[in-house]
């Protein structure tokens, strides 16, 4: 491989400041090549190499001296004799700050459970919030890692390694704008953590390319003429979207490869806001448009700063396309995102910027998280959202994720609000909280001192501080519970044996339990992690075992759904000792069926309805039965899948699936099934044509993201036509 020379990355970084230190810059890269001496990289190049190309990748975002000097040190610490002392003598402190910094995050990469990657986070935002560059190194470090990443051996490590780049840094760098990076890293880790995915979407698009041949340059050349006709100057240019990007509006949205529009994109590039909405006017004048597909994110930026507009359109050719049109300013900002203001603001954008709302409600949660992996929970789920945007009475506008519901805005607004809200006002009329927030609805919490936080609110909040706040509260109340039950269980037991329940007793064989305190012991037992007769025996341990066949104490039992009748008491009993008691609406002992119009999976939102002498049948939110059960609001049950561990065992999703009829079609079916393990439990040709079959086909799945996962490797099949979930 070609390595960037000294002069060349110094020309480089003075191409676009022209003040930067070039002595500073120098002494850097000679550091770098000196300390990393005869180390080699896995690939065999010369170790020196990696940070040189991270600091070219830095030097590619225009970021300041201070920044490319970072990159071309950022490994000296961590992997040579180099101390933070020694590179603040030669550097100077704010170098030497910005190095132990990556150098801190690299280190904690080396671990890798789950604990330790949340634990990551937690450092990586605390880092951040103090000086955004470590990010900005740390993301082109991790760029050119992945970009080499086929050179590790370890098919393990690879996997771990893409896995944290695809659920960390990618969304990271787009919550700070940087599109572009974001788009890389994603890409880069799709096609190690799904070979046949990114590989069969890779050869699609080579196909179509082939066959559209100049369809782009012809798609281009129409859309400039009818610009510089209605006298807008603007730059058009097509680009194809990445294999990930496309297997992901697959798997989200419900359109099959023939279906995507937007394999290209084209982007319009004008000079001022005005020729924006010019450009806009000129093609809904002479395309027709798709109206669903317009996006003004100039009027309303992304909270990350992104700005342009949107549109569909039947564009030349009679294709359907996408376009985005923006000023040159708006797309410097889409591609670097934070790194677009760098030179012109001395010391970098402060953490005060809008774009960094969302940095601080992190670091809010973060603060208040009892375990780190509940933060990355509810970190993850927060940067994986599109935004809604809505507003308080007064008119101020609060971004949410997609999916908000008026609890969400609640706790945006303040977390007393939020603990305390009975009922919202959507428009101007009163409606339930669990509905789904659309853009621009003007929302007023109703709120009212006695009220606590609702555990069913759980179920539909999205954003991570409400679902904090509610935890955090059903926390306390749920030991409250335990408690009590943990109390009363051993009185109980105490007492069959003539014996008086005692603080006294029980501290002394806390050790026994491995517990810190007479109530973690007594919350022990209530959780039904240790029976009270263990206690007992325990505190008195002259008495007898008791004798077989007593019935065991399952501290509260509980319906769950289930598409296999009753589960076995183990099972139960393994569920109460992993501590998961939750609330559930459904009364013990009704018989639960699922729906077989709409076959819920779990992670599917459900609502259970009463039906007389049947129990309760379970319906996904949008099934079309439900309607003719409008008018009896008291049939109604608010249910929720409990958290479904690996041994939930299956349930069925239907999918309607077209296949062109040709020889291999239902074997390459069968065989995408089977590879991402489902089982085909029933299989109905619905519709028979000449060239097309259409069927009806029961997967076995663990829940919604299995099915969703095959429906997607489905949809990427060549001899499949069209898959959709059936509903009714
Ligand atoms: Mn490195």
């Amino acid at each position: 491989m070609k390595i960037i020379r000294q002069y060349e990355l110094v020309e480089r970084v003075q191409a676009y400041d022209p003040d930067a230190d070039e002595e500073l810059l120098n002494a850097a890269y000679v550091f770098a090549v000196k300390k990393h001496g005869s180390q080699t990289r896995a690939s065999g190049d010369p170790y020196y190499s990696h940070p040189v190309e991270v600091a070219g990748l830095l030097a590619d975002m225009k970021l300041d001296a201070a920044s490319i000097v970072t990159g071309l040190l950022h490994d000296t610490i961590e992997d040579t004799d180099t101390t933070r002392e020694e590179i603040a003598r030669v550097f100077g402190e704010e170098i030497a700050r910005l190095v132990d910094g990556v150098t801190k995050l690299s280190r904690l990469e080396l671990q890798s459970e789950t604990t330790k990657e949340a634990e990551n986070l937690r450092k990586l935002v605390i880092a951040m919030s103090s000086d955004i560059r470590v990010l900005l190194v740390k993301l082109a470090d991790r760029l050119h890692n992945m970009s080499t990443l086929r050179h590790i051996k370890d098919p393990s490590r690879r996997q771990r390694i893409a896995r944290e780049t695809m659920d960390l840094y990618a969304p990271l760098a787009s919550r700070i704008g940087m599109e572009r990076v974001k788009t890389q890293l994603e890409d880069l880790a799709f096609a190690e953590l799904n070979p046949d995915g990114h590989g069969s979407i890779a050869a699609r698009l080579k196909k179509l390319r082939e066959e559209g041949g100049q369809q782009v340059p012809e798609i281009e050349a129409g859309l400039r003429t009818t610009l510089a006709e209605g006298g807008v100057k603007a730059q058009v240019s097509g680009r194809e979207k990445t294999p990930y990007s496309i297997w992901r509006k697959m798997r989200t949205k419900n359109v099959d490869f023939e279906q995507l529009s937007d394999i290209t994109a084209f982007r319009v590039i004008v000079e001022t806001r005005a020729d924006c909405y010019s450009a806009l006017g000129l093609l809904h004048e002479r395309y027709r448009t798709l109206p669903s597909r317009f996006k003004d994110y100039i009027s309303v930026a992304k909270p990350n700063g992104y700005r342009s507009l949107h549109t569909g359109l039947i564009g030349p050719l009679g294709r359907r396309i996408e376009v985005q049109i923006r000023t040159r300013d708006m797309n410097d900002q889409a591609e670097r995102g934070v790194a677009a203001h760098w030179l012109y603001k001395q010391g970098g954008p402060s953490t005060d910027a809008p774009q960094y709302a969302w940095l601080r409600s992190l670091v809010e949660i973060l603060d208040k998280a009892p375990s780190p992996e509940e933060f990355l929970e509810h970190t993850r789920l927060e940067m994986f959202q599109d935004q809604v945007f809505c507003f308080t009475p007064k008119g101020k506008l609060i971004a949410l994720p997609r999916n908000a519901t008026p609890v969400d805005f609640a706790y945006a607004v303040h977390s007393g609000v939020g603990d305390t809200c009975v009922g919202a006002k959507i428009n101007g009329r009163m409606q339930p909280l669990r509905t789904t927030l659309v853009n621009g609805d003007q929302v007023e919490i109703v709120v009212s001192k006695a009220q606590t936080p609702s555990p069913t609110w759980e179920r539909f909040v999205v954003t991570g501080k409400a679902k904090a706040a509610i935890r955090r509260f059903m926390r306390t109340r749920q030991r409250e519970q335990y408690l009590q039950l943990g109390r009363s269980l051993l009185g109980k037991a105490f007492h069959e044996e003539g014996y008086e329940l005692t603080d006294k007793g029980l501290e002394g064989v806390l050790a026994n339990f491995k517990q810190a305190s007479v109530e973690d012991l007594v919350a022990h037992v209530g959780e039904g992690l240790t029976t009270a007769r263990e206690v007992l025996l325990a505190v008195f341990p002259g008495l007898k075992p008791q004798r077989k066949g007593g019935a065991e104490v399952v501290p509260i039992s509980r319906a769950r759904p289930s598409g296999r009748g009753q589960r076995a008491a183990a099972t139960t009993q393994r569920e109460a000792a992993a501590g998961r008691i939750a609330i559930r609406e459904l009364i013990p002992g009704m018989a639960i069926h699922f729906a077989r119009c709409c076959h819920p999976l779990p992670g599917d939102r459900i609502v259970g309805i009463v039906t007389t002498g049947k129990g309760v049948t379970i319906h996904t939110i949008d099934c079309a039965t439900l309607e003719s059960f409008g008018d009896s609001q008291d049939r109604w049950i608010d249910v929720g899948w409990d958290a479904v561990g690996e041994n939930a065992g299956s349930f069925t999703g239907r999918l309607k699936v077209t296949v062109a009829n040709q020889p291999g079609s239902l074997s390459s079916l069968s065989t995408v099934i089977a590879r991402h393990e489902g089982n085909i439990s029933n299989l109905r040709i619905v519709n028979r044509s000449l060239d097309f079959f259409d069927m009806v086909i029961d997967v076995e799945v663990a829940d919604v993201r299995h099915l969703a996962d095959i429906t997607a490797a489905l949809r990427a099949t060549p001899a499949i036509n069209a898959v959709e979930r059936a509903r009714n």
